[in-house]
């Protein structure tokens, strides 16, 4: 007889993994399936995100970061220094401990709750059994009453820039280059790109990216994508608008690329060329034919809004179904998932999930932008505060991009919040904390901010939607 679970999560990213804790804790018995490995060829646990996503990329962006200020932001300050170097293999083996540290802390986090973790290769057969290919080539089947699908993204490739995985590098190759290229190509002025390219311009290399679309983070408010395209633009990123790559050429240690732009054909050398045009689902030997588990058209696992497949008891979350891809996305799917096996009626609001571009300055954002608010025909009340009159992004010498608070004009409830500058990430989430609770811009208005913070451009931005900003001139009077 085959082993037999409450829950099988196949996929130990942070939709998986979360899931799986979140099973164990409510006192279901959990098998979590992974194959990963790292470069030693031991698991590891964490999925896209903790081995080659949101932890690394972060690591590098502040080191980076950390370098540029190191060259060109201490002397405002008064810091005088001089023969600033750099280590990249030392940066790179930095972000390469973080990530050991945090897999492993999930392979502890997995005994310490009692989930059961099996290294090999999950499948889903008819009957809610899983069959797992294990390292070894040896198969196994278990059962289970619940299944979770997590198994992920993976870059998409064109067949324009082939990676070669030397040259041409996806996003996963970009976090592991041992020295700064001279000339680094990007294609895909998306959230990775624009990170990635971020890095290696901060450490000196000439960044060049090309974006098919003729619009700037299409996904963004218009405000703060103009603001961010300016920003970029003066920290040297040279970003090609309505670039499409059409072909390239590896000649030895470089890559000639050809792009189409408005004025025809064009061609441009790089000593390194990142691929970041998206990600798409992992379903590759997952489902059975007679699994019973159906794809969408773009190759999705078909899910309802609650994460439910088209077989009872059998679920699929985060990056395998539609939707953003997002950690935060992909983990508060398992937390539903698991609640609702348990009988709980947990929904998620996918209205209120942040995006962040971990750029500098960050972007983030949450609930709607007023070009998406204006053409669905709502009237709005915007009120915008810039850094450049806070104290605080003074003292920091960091006054760069603005918070915008948008609300109902008829209501006065708060239904986006876009920030560009520093910490943005952080003050939109009390904008989602705000929102979730249905806060007016009158509300946000009225609580009490520490001072002196950067929270407070929120607060003034808030105040200013109703014409009621302190530290600046308001656009609308009372
Ligand atoms: P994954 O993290 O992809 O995990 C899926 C796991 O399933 C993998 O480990 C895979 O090996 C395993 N698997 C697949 N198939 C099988 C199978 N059949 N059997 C066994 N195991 C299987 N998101 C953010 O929110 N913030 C960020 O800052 C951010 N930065 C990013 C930066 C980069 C460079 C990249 C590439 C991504 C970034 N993301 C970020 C996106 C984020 O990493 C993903 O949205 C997230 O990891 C999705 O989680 P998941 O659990 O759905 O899948
Ligand atoms: P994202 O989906 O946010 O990761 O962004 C990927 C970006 O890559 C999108 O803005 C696409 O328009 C862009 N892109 C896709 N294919 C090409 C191409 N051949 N040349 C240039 N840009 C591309």
């Amino acid at each position: 007889m085959s082993q037999k679970f409450d829950v099988v999560v196949i996929g130990a990213g942070p939709g998986g993994y979360v899931a799986a804790i979140k099973a164990a804790q409510l006192g279901l018995s959990t098998a979590c399936i992974e194959k990963y490995t790292d470069k030693e060829g031991k698991l590891a646990l964490g999925g896209t995100c903790l081995n080659v996503g949101c932890i690394p990329s972060k690591a590098l962006l502040d080191s980076s970061w950390k370098f540029h200020e190191a060259q060109d932001g201490f002397a405002i300050h008064g810091i005088n220094h001089a023969g600033v170097t750099m280590d990249v293999p030392a940066m790179v083996g930095r972000k390469a401990n973080i990530v050991k540290g945090l897999t492993s802390g999930v392979a502890t986090l997995f005994k310490a709750n009692g989930v059961t973790s099996i290294q090999g290769h999950g499948k889903l057969l008819a009957g809610k059994k899983i069959e797992i290919t294990k390292p070894d080539g040896s198969v196994e089947v278990i059962e289970a009453e619940n299944v979770i699908l997590a198994p992920g993204s993976r870059p998409i490739d064109i067949p324009p820039a082939p990676v070669d995985n030397n040259v041409i590098v996806d996003s996963t190759g970009a976090l592991e280059f041992q020295a700064v290229p001279k000339r680094l190509g990007v294609i895909g002025a998306g959230v990775i790109g624009l990170e990635l390219g971020s890095v290696w311009s901060r450490l000196g290399a000439e960044v060049t990216v090309l974006e098919a679309l003729d619009t700037f983070l299409l996904a963004a408010d218009t405000a703060v994508s103009k603001e961010a395209l300016k920003t970029l633009t003066k920290q040297g990123l040279d970003i090609k608008l309505g670039a499409r790559v059409t072909g390239s050429k590896v000649n030895g240690e470089e890559v000639v690329v050809n792009y189409t732009d408005k004025d025809g054909e064009k061609t441009i050398t790089f000593d390194k060329l990142i691929v970041a045009v998206g990600r798409r689902p992992v379903t590759t030997d997952l489902l059975a034919a007679d699994s019973g588990v159906t794809l969408d058209e773009r190759g999705y696992v078909h899910v309802d809004d609650h994460c439910a497949t088209t077989v009872p008891g059998v679920y699929a979350i985060g990056d395998v179904v539609r939707g953003m891809m997002l950690a935060h996305k992909a983990s508060e799917e398992g937390i539903m998932v698991v609640e609702r096996i348990k009988g709980h009626k947990t929904q998620m609001n996918y209205d209120l999930i942040p995006s962040v571009i971990y750029t500098h300055p960050e972007i983030a954002w949450v609930g709607k932008n007023e070009q998406q608010l204006k053409a669905e025909g709502v009237e709005v009340n915007v009120g915008t505060f810039p850094f450049a009159a806070s104290g605080r992004a003074m003292a920091a010498n960091d006054t760069g991009g603005f918070v915008k608070v948008i609300a109902d004009a008829k209501t006065d409830r708060v239904l986006g919040v876009h920030v560009i500058g520093p910490s943005a990430a952080e003050l939109v989430q009390q904008g989602a904390i705000g929102m979730e609770f249905g806060t007016s811009a009158e509300d946000l208005g009225m609580m009490v901010f520490s001072h002196p913070t950067l929270s407070e451009a929120l607060h003034e931005a808030a105040l200013a939607v109703n014409g009621g900003a302190i530290h600046i001139a308001n656009r609308k009077k009372r």
